[in-house]
């Protein structure tokens, strides 16, 4: 009998691909579904990072590349890391790879060995817990509450380390939550770290520029954290462009090795004509992006007015990205047709299949009250969709 390795039964697939799938499903059949699951940008790459992919074909930029990235790729990297961040890296300390999601898996096999624990502040991006079990580190989840704005506290930090904790993981901009840690808040943070050395930290900050509340700050600028820190960011989010495959990590020069052996056996390293175009990206002016961020800061106004009118729902303005979070928990024990609504994962089908609005269950991210809705879509789209949220809603008895 031949069967498939055991690791499988670790793991599981994304909530979030899961809802993306079935929506697209139920589109094909010719549903006309509101899709508020997807977490991308609805914007189109901006025009000047598009020529310069067309350039690179034709300037014959298409054959292998060096498994870390082109060396002026690394080195607009580190130009990035500087003005943006203040942060000083040299260019065999960036990493480039098929995305900020294979940039952590680079990192994560980098660092847990089997029985390592990792601590992970929750709600939480999908992917981290399932790359830390393939690995067969113990995943600490630390709820944290709505009242600090699903933010981890240093003592919520402190009380979850033990001597067996290797990593701890976390993003800011936080998908599903917007929540973003000031720089006091990660200073604080910066401190219990400095207690305890052997913890390696992966900040990911893919949302870096969909900041509506200030200028972003990183964990890697205080005391000697950057010796420890792999910072992840890369092109999906900030530039629209999530088809086109690029992330890097930033770390300290043995982890960045370790992360280049990694990619070495799996993809070598990310398509060539993505890596000319992500140097125009990191290195050209970012008003493209930042007209971007713009419009979602408009469609944050409307969606959070618009959820915060409809009873029952509780919400917190978020701070970055583009999903809000609402807790749908005054709903649960509520029927329709005879169906009841027990819990988020319900709620989502319900609201799939009776109001034709896709969102994806809070579940997927370890809050089972709350649900995520994004808001990267056309303003068209969101009035349409909140519509149908009221309305599915308001039928619940
Ligand atoms: N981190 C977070 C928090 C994300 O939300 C995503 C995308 N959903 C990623 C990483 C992965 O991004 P990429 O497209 O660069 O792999």
């Amino acid at each position: 009998m031949t069967q498939l390795a055991e690791r499988l039964s670790r793991i599981s697939e994304p909530e979030t691909i899961k809802m993306a799938k079935l929506t697209r499903e139920l589109k094909a059949k010719g549903i006309d579904i509101v899709d508020l699951s997807i977490g991308e940008p609805d914007f189109d790459t901006p025009p000047h990072i598009r020529e310069a992919a067309k350039k690179a074909i034709d300037e014959g930029f298409t054959h292998y590349t060096p498994v870390a990235g082109y060396a002026d790729l690394r080195q607009a990297v580190v130009h990035k890391l500087k003005r943006d961040n203040n942060l000083e890296y040299a260019p065999e300390q960036i990493i480039v790879s098929t995305g900020a999601k294979q940039s952590i898996a680079n990192a994560v096999l980098s660092i847990v060995d089997p029985g390592d624990e990792v601590i992970i502040p929750t709600p939480y991006w999908v992917t981290y817990s399932e790359l830390v079990k393939l690995c067969q580190g113990e995943v600490k989840f630390v709820p944290c509450s709505i009242e600090n704005k699903y933010k981890i506290t240093p003592d919520q930090l402190e009380a979850a380390i033990t001597p067996k904790t290797k990593l701890f993981m976390f993003s800011s901009p936080c998908n599903p939550t917007g929540a973003v840690y000031s720089k006091e808040e990660l200073a604080a943070l910066a401190e219990v770290f400095a207690r305890h050395p052997q913890i390696f930290i992966i900040a990911d900050e893919i949302y870096e520029y969909i900041n509506y509340v200030g200028k972003h700050e990183s964990i890697a600028q205080f005391g000697d954290l950057k010796e420890r820190t792999v910072l992840i960011n890369g092109l999906s989010k900030g530039f629209a462009m999530t088809g086109w495959r690029l992330g890097y990590l930033a770390a300290p020069t043995a982890l960045a090795k370790a992360a280049d052996k990694i990619q070495s056996q799996f993809t070598s390293a990310t398509c060539s004509i993505t890596q000319r175009a992500a140097i125009t990206a990191l290195t050209g002016d970012l008003s493209s992006a930042m007209a971007m961020v713009a419009a979602f800061k408009k469609r944050r106004a409307f969606i959070y007015g618009a959820l915060s009118n409809i009873t029952g729902l509780k919400v917190i303005e978020p701070e970055g990205a583009f999903y809000m979070f609402p807790d749908v928990s005054a709903f649960f024990g509520k029927s329709f047709e005879g169906a009841t609504i027990n819990n988020a994962d319900d709620l989502c089908m319900y609201l799939l299949h009776k109001a034709h609005l896709s969102v994806v269950t809070g579940a997927a991210f370890q809050q089972r009250n709350c649900i995520r809705i994004s808001y990267a879509n056309s303003m068209e789209k969101l009035e349409e969709g909140m519509k149908r949220m009221a309305q599915g809603l308001g039928q619940l008895q």
